[in-house]
């Protein structure tokens, strides 16, 4: 059972990760601009609906140009991360399973986001707004399944602990932005479901992943436009429940 859940994580992780290209460079446009809808080298137009999103690897249809980031890379990381974490989670029970899903998708929808932050300084809200509102679905069926809904308000909390966290960081001009918020809240959704240590470390291990990058461009100095923050909340978020887990 539990080499199958480890070996289903690693396939759902690989696949996973070469649907992410496509999504990415679509969603790659400054803020109040619509996600692009023709490729960029030919202007071929994507196809409308779920098969303009859900499309697998990096190449155009029609020129076979590369559009977003390198398929292998994402399929590679996801795999490695998926796999990581069932082996760390070990679910047992149903709510476990759960638990393991809610996981798998802040991995997925954070890698996306991570790649859009990396290309154009933004984590699109409706992206945010969407796997933050399937968390909460995810984490209140787990709460349901195991009888506990201390679960759902726990991770609710850890949500907005987290949120108001990096709104003060904001507010004080640390160099984040509201989208860094909106992310944060979501980690902790997730973040909220195992113990407040993992929750604290979620809040603190970003800051000590970016310090070098930080430091290495003068972040201080020159504001948030050099620095995505995005990857580090996800890293630091799956990097916490790995620890605690
Ligand atoms: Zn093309």
């Amino acid at each position: 059972m539990r080499q199958a859940v480890i070996l289903a994580a690693g396939i759902l992780g690989a696949g996973a990760g070469t649907l992410i290209p496509r999504a990415a460079h679509r969603l790659s446009v400054p803020a109040n601009s619509p996600p692009r809808a023709v490729c960029p080298h030919c202007q071929l137009a994507f196809q409308p609906g779920a098969r303009g999103w859900i499309v697998v690897g990096n190449r155009c249809a029609n020129c076979a140009r590369n559009l977003g980031p390198a398929w292998p890379l994402l399929s590679g990381i996801l795999t490695v991360t998926s796999t990581v974490l069932a082996w760390r989670l070990d679910p047992t029970t149903a709510d476990d399973l759960v638990l393991l899903a809610a996981w798998l998708l802040v991995a997925s929808a954070g890698l996306l986001l991570a790649c859009v932050d990396v290309a154009v300084r933004r984590l699109p809200t409706p992206i945010v707004l969407a796997t933050a509102a399937t968390l909460v679905a995810i984490i209140g069926a787990a709460a349901t399944v195991s009888h506990q809904p201390w679960m759902l308000v726990h991770s609710i909390t850890a949500g907005g602990l987290l949120a108001g966290i990096y709104l003060l960081l904001a507010l004080l001009g640390g160099g984040m932005g509201m989208g860094d918020v909106r992310l944060a809240g979501m980690l902790g959704l997730a973040l909220g479901t195992t113990t407040w240590t993992a929750v604290l470390l979620g809040a603190v291990l970003p800051y000590l992943l970016a310090a070098p990058h930080a430091v290495a461009i003068g972040v201080a100095a020159r504001g948030r436009s050099h620095l995505a923050f995005g990857p580090y909340l996800v890293s630091g978020a799956v990097l916490a429940v790995l620890a605690t887990g």
